[in-house]
Order: C-alpha cells, then structure tokens, then sequence
C-alpha cells in the first residue's frame, strides 16, 4: 500500500512537471524590454550600476516581479529581494537570481537571462498552482560588474573602505548604493549569516565558446576559478641604441618578451584548464633609440585549485631567474593581494543539476567558469550551483554577445527541476 500511494505521487508530481512549461516568447520579450533601459548618445547598452539606466532597469524589473506577486525589498547595499512564500515558514529560503547592470557598451544577456530566468521560474510556479515548502527568494544583485559589490555585501565581506571609490557611474559606492535605493551608511546590515539560505543557484550565460563548440546545451559549474595579479617589473639598464654593441646590452623588453613566452610555456605545459595571462605592458623610457631599461607588466593566473595558481607561479618565478641570469637583468614580483579565491559550487547542488539535465534529456558538461559571478560571493555563505547556457560565438562583454531563445528556456528548465528537487530533501 504505502509503495503504490508512493508510485502514485511520483506519478502525480511526474504529472503535474510534464505540463509545466517555459514561456520562451515571454523572455525574449522581456529581455528585448529590458535592453531598452540605459542607452548611451550612440545607442549602446550602457546600464552600468547606478546611471539612470540601471535605476529605471531596476524599476521595471521590480514591476514584473511585483506582477509575479513577488514580496519585494532593496537590501542596504541595494540588492532586489522579491520573496515567495513556502509552505513550511520556518524552512530557510532557497534563492536564487543573477544581476541586471552591464558593462559599458554590454551586452543584454549578461546577468539577464540568470534574472529574467529566475522570473520565469516563479511565473511557472504561479501558473502551476506550485507552492515550494521553502520559501523562495529571487535576488538581483547591485553592481556586479563593478566588482560583485552586492553579492560580496550580502556574504558580509565587502569593505567599507570601498565605498568612496568612484564607480563607472561617477559616483562613489556610497553614492550609487543610496541612487537605487540602498543605504550605505549601514552596509554592513545587508550581511546575510552563513546557514541563512538553504540554497543559491545561479542561471548564466557562459560568456565563452566551449559549450557552443562541443554543441552542448548545459554547462554544469564546478566552480568558479581564483584569480591571482602580480605585478612584474624587469630592471635593465637603459642606454644608447646605437653605440651600445648587442653583446653589451641589458635589454629589459628583451628579457620581458622571453618572459611573456615563459609564462605561456609554463601554463600550456601541465594539463589542466589553467590560465595564465600577461596583460599588461610597460617599457621604459619607451623611444626608438634607447634600449628599454625598465619594463612594468601584469601577471595573471586563473584556475580553480588554489594550489595549483601558485605551483604555476613558482614554476614562472624559476623560469624568471633563469631569465635573469642569461639577461643580465632583474625581475621582481609584487603580489597584489585583492583578486578572487576559488570558490567552489556545492557537489550535491551539481548532483541535482545533472540529473535535472540528463532528465531533460539535454547534453551537458561540467566546466569551470573563469569569469567571476555572485555565485562566487555566495558561496561564502551557502551551498551554491550554477547552470551555465551557451553564448553564441563565445561572446561576452560586447552588443554581439546573444543566446538563443531555446537554450534560455532549457536553462530555465534545468534551474526549476534544480530548485524543486532542492526544496523536495
Ligand atoms: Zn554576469
């Protein structure tokens, strides 16, 4: 008896899935609505976090989820929070959102297709009649282009001392937390305590070309990779470029190009997803007739084993010496300590992800994201997940960047089966 009342619910709950679906038409709509809001003198995407773009974004967004009937408040550092109750109150909330601000010149699918399907996610909720037993929250984080700021605040780790910096808007932290509606006397106060949330799964764009290359519809994160800078400055000597014989030189571009290669050998030469970049370059006095005596550069390491970053750069730091010496020149590396830890997205969460997926009958891998999310900051203070959906051509960050229709409906799809079999243990 108890097995056939058993077979019968999950019978029941196939059911009642089986009719549940994706209003595809309705986000596209909503993402071609949404893009409309902050728009530079030339027509480009330009919502950066608190311009009157992001501000009137933020209000139409607020709209939609107050039609959705969600419960909306602004957190202190600015964050939308739009509740829906669940059937047990005393169950801690599962969220889950993305953000809605840009890049200068951006594109519309950054963050918005994570929001816009995180909205749909509660628009089929309402019209299946579902009530979760957690209660549910759909969070859009302030200014994550501009450093993670709300997320970071929410983990209770963002630092005061950053609120006078000028954003991108021209107006400090401080300002732009106040211009959408937070309070940034008090920032600390949106600090939400580990074990608060029962969930965060986050639903992106990859902004990369992996998925679309292996013709893959879901990308399951494992991760989101540490990035660690370090700037390199190489000492040579400057001097006259045409009295001082090639044999005689202490070429510090010279040594930085070798360095440069160094760098690429090194990272291409252990297997793994490891990257390592030189960025950033610098030579001086910087004329046709002075051999270089000083050359500034940047050195970044991306990977999602914090050990490995630093193995990688202990086997740069070698190769630099080895520079040296052949060179007569000399290397230096400041760390600079401010960039991303690894964080890593909870193995349960990815469980319920893949079978979501293989449920689905989608195709998938698991991957890393090496771009920085508020999945990242999260993870500080709950278990995370994170769907990753395919950019066409790779591109991000750009008005080319754009996801198909379909493949936002499959990771909305993926994002409902992962909340509700979050919300069913
Ligand atoms: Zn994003």
């Amino acid at each position: 008896m108890r097995y056939t009342i058993t077979f019968l619910l999950l019978l029941l709950s196939a059911i009642s899935y089986a009719q549940v679906t994706v209003n595809q038409q309705r986000m596209e709509k909503r993402i071609a609505e949404l893009s409309q809001f902050g728009k530079d003198a030339n027509g480009r995407g330009y919502r950066v976090a608190y311009t009157k773009g992001d501000i009137e974004g933020r209000m139409y967004f607020m709209g939609l989820m107050r039609n959705a009937g969600l419960d909306i408040s602004i957190d202190n550092a600015g964050n939308i929070i739009g509740k829906r109750k669940g059937k047990d109150p005393l169950l801690k909330p599962i969220a889950f959102g993305s953000h809605i601000d840009m890049v200068p010149d951006g594109g519309n699918y950054d963050g918005n297709v994570g929001s816009i399907g995180a909205l749909e996610l509660i628009e089929i909720l309402n019209e299946n009649k579902i009530i979760t037993k957690h209660p549910l929250e759909l969070i859009i984080f302030s200014n994550e282009e501009g450093g993670t700021d709300g997320s970071a605040a929410m983990a209770g780790h963002f630092s005061e001392d950053a609120l006078k910096l000028k954003s991108q808007s021209g107006l400090t932290i401080a300002e732009g937390i106040k211009a959408i509606g937070g309070n940034s006397d008090h920032i600390k106060a949106a600090a939400r305590k580990k074990g608060e949330l029962t969930a965060f799964v986050e639903l992106h764009i990859e902004q990369g070309g992996l998925l679309e290359k292996e013709k893959l519809q879901i990308g399951v994160v494992e991760g989101i990779v540490g990035i660690e800078h370090w700037e390199v400055s190489v000492e040579g000597f400057a001097n006259h470029a045409g009295t001082t014989p090639m044999n005689m030189r202490n070429d510090a571009l010279l040594a930085a190009s070798k360095f440069i290669v160094a760098v690429n050998e090194e990272i291409t030469k252990v297997p793994g997803r490891q990257v390592g970049t030189v960025g950033k370059i610098a030579a001086m006095p910087g004329a046709f007739n002075v051999i270089p005596g000083k050359v500034n550069l940047g050195l970044e390491i991306r990977d999602l084993n914090y050990e490995k970053i630093w193995q990688l750069f202990k086997t740069i730091e070698q190769r630099a010496k080895d520079i040296e010496a052949a060179s007569g020149t000399h290397f230096t590396f400041a760390y600079q300590n401010n960039p991303a830890k690894p964080a890593l997205t909870d193995k349960s969460i990815q469980d319920k992800i893949v079978s979501a997926v293989k449920s689905l009958g989608f195709s998938y891998q698991y991957m890393q994201s090496g771009a920085g999310h508020d999945a990242q900051e999260m993870a500080f203070i709950a278990p995370v997940g994170m769907i990753f959906v395919p950019s066409v051509g790779g591109i991000s960050h750009s008005p080319k960047e754009f996801t198909k229709g379909v493949d936002m409906a499959n990771g909305v799809k993926v994002l409902l089966k992962t909340i509700l079999a979050i919300d069913k243990q």
